[in-house]
């Protein structure tokens, strides 16, 4: 039951992605990409005072990518910068199963990755986005190191 609404979650931020942006003056060196999947993707922020105003991306690939991108995107806005940071490594340590599932809870819809966490092939598409938001994000804050 749960599954199925967690899937029409997941496939309606595949449609119609939240915060999706033509990002072309961005290099393609900048992009990040999953090659076991085929999914590319972008991502710019803006911020204003330590508050990240706008995340927005440009992704190409499958359902669960595209829908992270979008996900996060909705959830990470309007968030301080160290946060944001905090945020990205903790649902990062979620999905490699560093921590129990559970604690997607308070990630509001991004609940709908949980069954994702359980299946290594699509780990990378599920973090994709998150590991090139937290490339922008180290740009913006200096001194930080990686867990
Ligand atoms: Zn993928």
């Amino acid at each position: 039951m749960f599954d199925e609404l967690y899937q029409e979650i997941l496939m309606d931020h595949y449609r119609h992605p939240r915060n999706a942006a033509d990002l072309s003056h961005i290099p393609d060196s900048r992009i990040h990409e999953n090659p076991t999947c085929g999914d590319a993707i972008k991502i710019e922020i803006t911020s204003v005072n330590e508050m990240v105003t706008s995340i927005q991306h440009e992704t190409y690939g499958c359902a669960i990518s595209t829908a992270s991108a979008s996900l996060m995107s909705e959830y990470l806005k309007g968030k301080n910068v160290f946060q944001v940071q905090e945020e990205i490594i903790k649902f990062l340590k979620i999905m490699r199963g560093e921590l129990p599932t559970d604690n997607l809870d308070t990630f509001e819809d991004l609940v709908c990755l949980a069954g994702v966490a359980k299946l290594p092939v699509r780990l990378k598409c599920a973090t994709l986005a998150w590991h090139a938001l937290l490339d922008c994000i180290l740009h913006l804050v200096s001194g930080v190191t990686l867990p």
